[in-house]
């Protein structure tokens, strides 16, 4: 059988075969084939790609905001061409639905169009007279050499969060996904190029630790875009930190949904299945417990087993009509086991079993039917950890403040969300959730681009989020100039 190709790095504007020797496989999820190889990439390598990028920083840093907005517009017409192609890629190397990358993409995609503002959201402020003939303006400017590691579970979405608006800016940078799913970055970096970036203003590179820790701790590198899970995006927010550099750090989560009686029954269910199966669970967003308050549980539980036992598990790459997908590798699918095991240990009750999930055809995918476990208590560990898969928990409580404290004590801080027709109850919860993303009677309230993506706690490590306002603010410093002239000449 031919050896799955190596994928190569991009640096200084050249595809490259990596010099590393060790590799990681990325699967097929859907049938568990492998389909590449990630090279692990070391400190020399991703050191060439890092002063690649710090000598492209002075031209592309003088470049007219309003040119390096019209590289992302031609950026953003190649993403729509490749749309489909894109979409496909991501369903094959992550294994969610196809409707779901679409989503994804598009998500992605709203980050450029946002980006592709630049000469407007790039202007400064300014104030005339602060004291008599005083003037006092500000301006922005890009900070150098922006470096970015992203996850699996968004392999084209997670990576734009942050790039478009990064160059828009008028930094440089350097892209490190997710061994798991090196697939889709190369794609959207090859159509970034063809859009007419310059050879090092963008650069990829792949690896583990090794690669990560000199992106954290190169002299040349100014600002960090970590996402991915809460022990490694704490490890990287105090080690880049502690090197100087600015970061944003988004990390896991565990997202709580309440319910309480008097909400519509259908879409809430509908909201829930989404928020719980959608894209299996790997999601950041994905809502996976389920508090239901006062008698809740009497109206909803019957619904949502059935929903979850009709839901379609399939191969996403190859059956359109699959609800949902495999897990990302069979490693996760076993760490998901051992947590379904743990939880029963725990006592909590085993309502529906996704274990036993059949998928025709695709014996070796990895695959894992929707689970829910119901009178599952705080301090068990699956309602504690994160598991990153098609598992929800179900809790009940006597009322909405006694499942906001749940909420509220969970130590993560990413979404809560509440299901209800009543505007005080909404309006309480949205008071005293301690969330920093909250949606009411909508499963997963993930902001679009103008907005912050805006995690809490144990969710995010630093000050300033991706996307919106906050993802400018972030990508570029300010300088504020007090002006006076002396008019010597009294022109007026
Ligand atoms: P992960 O933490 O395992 O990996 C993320 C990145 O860190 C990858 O590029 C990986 O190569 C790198 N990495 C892995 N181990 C490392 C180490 N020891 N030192 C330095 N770098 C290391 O996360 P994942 O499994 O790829 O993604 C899932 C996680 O990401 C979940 O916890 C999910 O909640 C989180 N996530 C969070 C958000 C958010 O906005 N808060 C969004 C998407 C995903």
């Amino acid at each position: 059988m031919p050896q799955p190709e190596t994928v190569p790095v991009f640096i200084g504007g050249e595809w490259q075969a990596s010099s590393a020797t060790d590799t990681s496989p990325v699967y097929n999820p859907s049938d568990g084939t492998q389909i590449a190889a990630t090279p692990m990439g070391d400190a020399t390598e991703v050191g060439r790609a890092i002063e690649a990028a710090h000598a492209a920083f002075p031209e592309w840093a003088e470049t007219p905001a309003v040119d390096r907005a019209r590289v992302l517009f031609a950026f953003k017409q190649l993403l729509e061409d490749h749309f489909e192609e894109l979409s496909q890629i991501v369903t094959r190397e992550h294994g969610k639905t196809l409707e779901e990358s679409r989503g994804s993409v598009r998500r992605g995609i709203e980050v450029v169009e946002f980006a592709c503002g630049a000469p407007s959201l790039l202007m400064g402020e300014s104030l005339e007279n602060i004291a008599r003939g005083i003037d006092c303006d500000t301006i922005r400017q890009p900070l150098g050499v922006s470096v970015a590691i992203s996850p699996f579970n968004f392999p084209v979405m997670v990576p734009l969060w942050t790039l478009p608006v990064a160059i828009a800016c008028g930094n440089t940078f350097v892209l490190k996904p997710s061994e798991k799913v090196p697939l889709s970055a190369i794609r959207m970096i090859e159509l970034l190029e063809e859009a007419g970036c310059p050879k090092g203003v963008v650069n990829l590179v792949h690896g583990g630790k090794g690669a990560v820790d000199t992106l954290l701790t190169h002299p040349d590198v100014r600002t960090v875009s970590f996402v991915g899970s809460t022990p490694i995006a704490k490890y990287v927010y105090e080690t880049a930190t502690r090197a100087g550099k600015r970061v944003q750090s988004a990390g896991g989560a565990k997202n709580y949904m309440i319910v309480l009686p008097d909400a519509d029954v259908d879409s809430t269910i509908d909201a829930v299945m989404g928020s719980a199966y959608g894209c299996a669970g790997e999601r950041c967003m994905a809502g996976s417990v389920l508090v239901c308050a006062e008698d809740a549980g009497s109206r909803f539980l019957d619904p949502l087993s059935d929903a979850a036992r009709k839901m379609r598990v399939g191969p996403t790459d190859r059956d359109p009509d699959s609800q949902m997908g495999a897990v990302v590798t069979r490693q996760h699918l076993e760490s998901l086991h051992a947590s379904i095991e743990e939880g029963l240990r725990e006592g909590a009750e085993l309502f529906v079993d996704g274990r036993d999930v059949k998928v025709e055809g695709a014996p070796d995918g990895f695959y894992l039917g929707p689970t829910v476990f119901d009178k599952v208590q705080p301090n068990m560990s699956i309602a504690r950890n994160e598991l990153f898969g098609p598992v929800l928990s179900v809790m009940h409580t006597d009322d909405l403040q006694g499942a906001v404290e749940r909420c509220n004590n969970s130590g993560f801080g990413n979404a809560a969300v509440l299901f209800t027709s009543s505007g005080a109850a909404a309006r309480t919860f949205r008071h005293h959730v301690n969330a920093g993303m909250v949606g009411i009677n909508v499963g997963v309230p993930a902001p679009m681009a103008f907005f912050p993506f805006s995690g809490w706690n144990n969710s995010f490590f630093g000050d300033l989020h991706v996307q919106g306002h906050e993802g400018v603010s972030f990508f570029t410093r300010q300088k504020v100039t007090i002006n006076r002239w002396i008019d010597t000449k009294r022109y007026f």
